[in-house]
């Protein structure tokens, strides 16, 4: 801390990123990348257009981008004016926070979730109540109703991060019809493996933005693309903050392979559906071993065992080169999070257990 540092950045605790290890050819469960690549036609995309065009600009709307996402959901009545982008959902986020979230009202989210957001809440000065989740991990729409316009928003994730627990449509809609003075943010990271998309309200709830990221699903974390939908005058609010800080959030690479991504549909089925079959076979390995592992519609489950101590599994992992991630949270210290790898990679990870186990 030094006396040039700001109030704010005095006070901020700043969000800490998941390993991201020096060391090759370890087995990295961490931080829940998707073990089989970007689609083929993203890798050719942005291989054209770098050796095409890095001298020029990229086009500041990222349109092509917009369009090809747009497309996906037009059934939905969604067009360009309803669909966002960023550099990394992260991006979107943190601008949503400035754009819809901040009105001198606290804003709720559950008290185990992605914490980046208690972070951007510190950034952007919002003040915070954290919800508590319920006995079984899940979320509670409950909690969520009848606040009126005392506080300032709602945001959580969508199957929720860390736990990888789905709420279903029904009670997002509730909130949705609970809050309607106010933006509820449905983060959805993780929605491609297993989950249904809350776009598809978009066009009934003005009050509804849905974030969502090409970094899991589509393997492109190193990309670096996010997106949100929602009615035109909350994506107008982003492009306003978005247009304040960086015209040009996406680069060239970054537009060209993500529209490339996002258009080869079949493999992104293919590769979903791959690591929810995996997801399934470790479910089973783990809980045959006495772990308790919670019902996971994401990329990664979240798992404890009642005999053995998460962090001294965890460390016992590490030793035998597997990373997976463990929180210090009093209330989910004895869990470890699992990140979907090839099958090769779980058994891996089943094996490295068994020994630890025995
Ligand atoms: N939301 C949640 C719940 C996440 O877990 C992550 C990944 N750390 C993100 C958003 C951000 O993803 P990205 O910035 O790579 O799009």
């Amino acid at each position: 801390m030094s006396k040039f540092w700001s109030p704010i950045v005095s006070r901020l605790t700043p969000y800490t990123p998941g390993e991201q290890p020096k060391i090759a050819n370890l087995v990295k469960l961490n931080t829940n990348e998707n073990p089989y690549g970007p689609s083929p036609r993203a890798v050719e995309a942005i291989r054209r257009e770098i050796g095409d065009s890095l001298r020029l600009y990229p086009n500041p709307d990222a349109e092509p981008l917009k369009i090809a996402i747009a497309k996906r959901h037009e059934l939905q009545g969604i067009t360009t004016r309803e669909v966002f982008v960023g550099n990394g959902s992260d991006e979107v986020l943190a601008h949503a926070f400035q754009a819809l979230l901040k009105h001198g009202a606290p804003i709720l989210f559950p008290d185990i979730t992605y914490s980046f957001y208690p972070t951007y809440a510190g950034l952007y000065e919002v003040d915070y109540k954290a919800t508590p989740l319920a006995d079984d991990f899940t979320i509670r729409a409950d909690d969520y109703l009848g606040h009126g316009e005392a506080i300032g928003g709602i945001i959580f994730p969508n199957p929720n991060a860390p736990t990888g627990c789905l709420m279903p449509l029904a009670g997002i809609e509730r909130i949705l019809q609970g809050n309607p003075g106010r933006v509820v943010i449905v983060d959805e990271a993780y929605i491609d493996f297993g989950g249904e998309t809350a776009i598809p309200l978009v066009a009934r709830y003005p009050n509804l933005l849905v974030v969502q990221t090409l970094s899991k699903s589509r393997s492109l974390a190193g990309l670096r693309v996010g997106f949100a939908v929602g009615h035109a005058d909350l994506i107008d609010a982003l492009e306003r903050v978005k247009n304040s800080f960086n015209s040009y959030p996406l680069d060239r690479p970054a537009i060209a392979g993500a529209t490339a991504a996002i258009e080869d549909e079949a493999y992104f089925l293919r590769t979903c559906q791959a690591v929810i079959t995996s997801r399934e076979k470790l479910v089973a390995q783990l809980s045959e071993l006495g772990f308790e592992v919670l019902p996971s519609a994401a990329n990664f489950v979240f798992a404890r065992h009642a005999q053995h101590d998460a962090a001294k599994l965890a460390a016992g992992l590490r030793a035998d080169g597997i990373i997976v991630r463990h929180f210090s949270h009093a209330r989910i210290n004895q869990f470890l999070r699992i990140t979907i790898g090839t099958d090769v990679a779980c058994q891996t990870l089943v094996d490295a257990l068994k020994k630890q186990l025995a």
